[in-house]
């Protein structure tokens, strides 16, 4: 393991791990909602779909229980993982409530490997951990992950998701880069090494 290294911060659900089918059928049996008029005011996933932090908490635990159901985000998303752990220090930094035996055989299965696994039990101890770690950059598509990321002066790479899609549109905080998919955070990455070649050097 090079230590010298700059690391990059890379969330599990809903940034790499899409478990939205599961979700919907989810919500339609457990839930009287209609999931397509449903929009709230928070910034995650328990506000848009209108249930609350403890039932989002189940509904996750649920789907990571079918694990067999979840699928990649993007199918680019191995190639872009091993091309960056060429230059980049990689930590799996995740508040999932699914348990780490689970997602770290699904990951294996995906082909996806990391360096290091951080398993923090709430979506704020991100940056804690990761400031600690010398994490720089942050992969997820939490605002409030991002905002923290921000605030502490490192760099942010939002995954667009329905529930931050305002957010994404209101963002000016140059920290703050949202992205629509995994082929623009490779973009994002190869760009800092073009205006900078030794930018992934500490
Ligand atoms: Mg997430």
């Amino acid at each position: 393991m090079l230590k010298n290294r700059t690391a990059i911060g890379i969330d599990l659900d809903d940034t790499i791990a899409n478990g939205l089918a599961f979700i919907i059928k989810y919500l339609k049996e457990n839930c009287d909602i209609n999931i397509a008029h449903k929009h709230g005011n928070g910034p995650g996933e328990a506000d848009f779909f209108g249930i609350t932090n403890e039932q989002n908490n189940k509904m996750f635990r649920e789907m990571w229980d079918h694990s067999d159901e979840i699928k990649l985000m993007d199918k680019n998303i191995p190639g872009i993982i091993k091309f960056l752990s060429k230059d980049y220090e990689l930590y799996l930094v995740t508040a999932t409530v699914a348990p780490k035996e689970s997602y770290t055989k699904w990951l294996l299965e995906h082909g996806i490997k990391f360096d290091n696994v951080v398993h923090v039990n709430r979506s704020n101890k991100k940056i804690t951990y990761g400031i600690k770690l010398g994490i720089n950059y942050y992969i997820d598509d939490f605002s409030e992950v991002a905002k923290s990321v921000a605030d502490a002066g490192k760099h942010a790479i939002l995954f667009k998701r329905p529930w931050n899609i305002d957010f994404a549109g209101r963002n000016k905080n140059p920290l703050i880069k949202a992205v629509d998919n995994w082929s623009e955070i490779k973009e994002y990455f190869l760009d800092i090494q073009r205006e900078n070649p030794a930018s992934h050097i500490k």
